[in-house]
């Protein structure tokens, strides 16, 4: 078996231990005589799995008792129509727009009501982060909406928007956990898992208990109705058994880890070696401004598209794979994601110091 450097943005590394594990159990969990896939999700062992992943999240994330904790299906783009389904009692929202996620959820939230985009940083390829101390926010706005950590582009938000006092509502899909997180802060929290979480497939929403209505547009489909999720913990129809158990299985080596602060200080680590030397090469280049760079996603070039495909293809015939850049940006992508070790990141610059001299 020979494991590679992974730093794909998504679907990505998760950590060996939990695979590991994952493998041992598959075919006979805790005594059950079966694998989880093939487990009633009404049962009591299953039961427990659900219960247990939802505490240590809780934990984790140290989510206040107002807040539900929700797993449901259909990744994080069918949040994107679910928010303002459920959330839009004024049928008016704004959205600040700093990449691709914050458009798409931007332009879904149109078919809904009146969607406003407060900010964006198109203008220069959502390199930076918009200033958003001083909004236009409408009056009558039921809840902002920002894009927490932009995979794509590489760029995250240090402070958050001033909302005067509107709900913040945020997609956290790739930098849920690489943080401590200050819950009470926002309305609702959501993140797809196959970025630092888990496999595809499940989607996690943290959701301020009177946010859940039963007043919601008419048409929402029941299960897309937080309520109908929230009255029945998660398990309306069959939730993504596999997936939400995954998720247990790294939370719980987050929390051995030694949760959230430890996972930031473990992720600046990580960080601050690749930035340290875009900053200091001759051929490297990060494409975004630095105070808003991202611990999670890091987009570089070389400024010649021609050099950039040789440096992926021979960093992935070395064993750093998933390295080219989204195809709206180029050049070059490196996510880090919290199961990527230090060691991946130093080899990957050793690497690029090598690509570099070779290459002059
Ligand atoms: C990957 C990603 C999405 C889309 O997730 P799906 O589960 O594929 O719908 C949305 N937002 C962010 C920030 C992402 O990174």
């Amino acid at each position: 078996m020979s494991r590679v450097f992974n730093f794909s943005a998504g679907p990505s590394i998760l950590p060996e231990v939990v695979l590991r594990q994952a493998a041992d159990e598959m075919l006979d969990y805790k005594g059950s005589g079966m694998s989880v896939m093939e487990m009633s999700h009404r049962s009591k062992v299953y039961d427990n799995i659900i219960k247990e992943a939802e505490k240590d999240l809780r934990d984790l994330m140290k989510i206040p008792d107002n807040y539900k904790v929700l797993f449901l299906q259909g990744g994080a783009s069918q949040q994107f129509s679910a928010i303002p389904m459920n959330l839009m009692i004024n049928g008016v929202a704004d959205y600040i727009i700093t990449g691709q996620w914050a458009k798409k959820a931007y332009e879904e939230a149109q078919k809904y009501g009146k969607a406003n985009a407060v900010a964006s940083s198109a203008d220069k390829t959502f390199s930076y982060i918009p200033d958003c101390s001083d909004l236009p926010i409408s009056p009558d706005a039921d809840y902002v909406y920002i894009c927490h950590n932009n995979t794509i582009y590489g760029t995250t938000f240090k402070e958050l928007p001033n909302t005067k006092g509107k709900i913040l509502v945020a997609d956290m899909s790739s930098d849920i956990l690489s943080q401590p997180v200050n819950v009470s802060d926002y309305g609702l929290i959501y993140f797809g898992v196959q970025k630092n979480v888990g496999p595809a497939g499940v989607v996690i929403v943290i959701i301020r208990e009177d946010l859940i209505r039963d007043d919601v547009m008419p048409l929402t489909p029941t299960m897309l109705k937080y309520k109908t999720q929230a009255d029945n913990d998660s398990l309306y129809n069959t939730p993504p058994c596999y997936g939400i158990y995954i998720c247990g299985l790294v939370f719980k080596w987050v929390k051995e880890m030694g949760g959230l602060s430890a996972m930031k200080t473990h992720n600046e680590k990580k960080a601050a070696i690749l930035y340290d030397f875009l900053d200091s090469s001759d051929m490297f280049k990060g494409t975004v401004v630095k105070k808003d760079r991202s611990l999670m996603n890091v987009p570089f070039v070389t400024g010649n598209e021609e050099l950039d495909a040789k440096f992926v293809k021979e960093a992935t015939a070395a064993g750093f794979v998933n390295l080219k850049g989204h195809r709206s940006v180029g050049g070059m992508r490196a996510s880090i994601y919290n199961a990527m070790p230090i060691e991946g990141v130093e080899k990957l610059v050793d690497f690029m110091k090598d690509f570099e001299a070779k290459n002059k």
